[in-house]
């Protein structure tokens, strides 16, 4: 049973050092006891006390880590039903379909697609993660061969799929390096694939239709010694996968039904034929509580509105989206090439870069910390002011790049001219446009 914050408190060294970044042991408890900070954020804790606590800092969803050691994803790990309480950690991880009936040109030809499907936005790549691998006649040499191939073609992470443990194992032999999901534990199979995924120490899909044989199974895979599930309810149709996905976060934060304490896989590629309602559906797993989404084909026209979604979805409320500051070239500037200055909110950045790009004018775009406040906003913050732009640029690093002494700030800042000439003497200060818009035939017109 959970622990509250007073039984946390009596646990801890109580020297209120802060190190935890709480003011005081108390502080740190309470939060501890509500699922808001994490046990290892203080580093006085003894082990004792730490396996004392563990269940009661451990997340209501259990955090399940894939892929090699050097490149390892999460899924799981929620403390929150709606995002505003404090933020969702683990973004749903989307995934294709391979199966062992496809021909090698073909598997090929998915798997170029899927390296070759990244995109670059707010200074992250966006991509999809997984394969599934669907045993389609149950054979082990397929499997086994067709793991190889993905392991060897590509750096996805792997799910998978069939109901023949012999077949799952000779794919998860191929596949070890890359941990991958087992699916799927049934009530049917469950001592067979139970036993295989201990033996083989890897995550376990569990699937049963309705939730009493869904908690039962779990019940009895976690008696198994299973730590690693992923909860599939079986519902093949969107209103009874939405339900379901909101029935599991529900039960696991709220009551915290520790049966129910798993992420959840959604397959869509089993929902429907179509491309368009997949990604709908795709849509709606992402939006509520999809650990993992399986669609029959990654194409880039579904592929990435659900990255740009999951990217907002899964981004921190409380913190700004913010680039690294530094000197961005867009266009292959060289040193004669104009130089744009703006601050650091991500959508600035987007914006601004974006129509630079556009324009095709070779430029040095100067990103500057502002700790995530627009133009506006920072200026008026007193972030983005002459002296403090003028030592930004002096310090940047931008003469070893260009020789331009003209500098474009944005039109929203045209107050800041005047003392950003004073700061930057040898400077030209040119005011650009008050609308990103409007960047192109500005540039055009230098
Ligand atoms: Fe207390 Fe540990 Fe936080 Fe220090 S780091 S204030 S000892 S809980």
């Amino acid at each position: 049973m959970a622990l509250t914050g007073i039984e946390i408190f009596k646990m801890l060294p109580k020297t209120n050092c802060k190190e935890c970044g709480f003011p005081t042991c108390l502080a740190f408890a309470m939060a501890l006891a509500s699922g808001k900070a994490e046990l290892d954020a203080c580093p006085y804790v003894s082990d004792e006390v730490k396996e004392k606590l563990a269940e009661a800092s451990a997340p209501p969803i259990r955090p399940i880590k894939l892929g090699p050691a050097d490149a390892v994803k999460t899924i799981g790990g929620e403390t929150v039903q709606f995002r505003h309480e404090k933020t969702f950690f683990s973004p749903t991880l989307i995934a294709g379909m391979l199966t062992t009936a496809m021909s090698d040109a073909e598997v090929d030809e998915k798997l170029k697609t899927f390296m070759d499907m990244q995109f670059e936005r707010v200074g992250l790549n966006l991509r999809p993660e997984m394969f599934a691998l669907v045993d389609k006649d149950g054979d082990a040499g397929k499997m086994s061969a067709l793991a190889k191939r993905v392991m060897d073609g590509s750096d996805a992470l792997i799910l998978l799929v069939g109901d023949k443990p012999d077949v799952l194992k000779a794919g998860a032999e191929a596949a070890k390096d890359r941990r991958p999901i087992l699916a799927y534990a049934t009530p049917e199979n469950a001592d067979a694939m139970g036993a295989l995924a201990k033996e083989l120490d890897l995550p376990l899909v569990a699937k049963a239709e309705g939730y009493d044989a869904l908690a039962e199974l779990t019940t009895k895979l976690t008696g198994m010694g299973l730590k690693d599930l992923i909860l599939d309810s079986g519902a093949r149709n969107l209103k009874q996968v939405f339900q379901d996905n909101v029935v599991f976060r529900r039960a696991a934060l709220v009551p915290k039904f520790k049966p129910f304490g798993f992420p959840v896989l959604n397959c869509v590629a089993e929902m429907t034929d179509d491309p368009v309602k997949q990604a709908l559906y795709a849509s709606v797993a992402i939006a509520k509580y999809g650990g993992i989404v399986v669609l029959s084909d990654l194409t880039p026209d579904v592929v990435f509105p659900l990255l740009l979604q999951r990217l907002n979805i899964y981004t921190d409320p409380q913190k700004p989206m913010i680039v690294t500051q530094g000197i961005y070239p867009i266009n292959n500037p060289d040193e004669n090439s104009p130089i744009v200055i703006t601050t650091n909110f991500a959508l600035t950045y987007f914006i601004v870069s974006g129509e630079i790009e556009g324009s095709k004018v070779p430029t040095w775009l100067m990103i500057m910390d502002t700790e995530g406040l627009s133009v506006m906003t920072a200026w008026a913050a007193g972030k983005f002011v002459g002296d403090a732009v003028g030592m930004f640029v002096k310090k940047s690093g931008i003469d070893e790049k260009a020789k331009t002494r003209s500098l474009i700030i944005p039109g929203y800042a045209a107050a800041i001219s005047g003392d950003l000439e004073e700061e930057l003497p040898d400077w030209k200060i040119l005011i650009g446009p008050r609308e990103a818009s409007h960047i192109p035939a500005f540039l055009k017109s230098q």
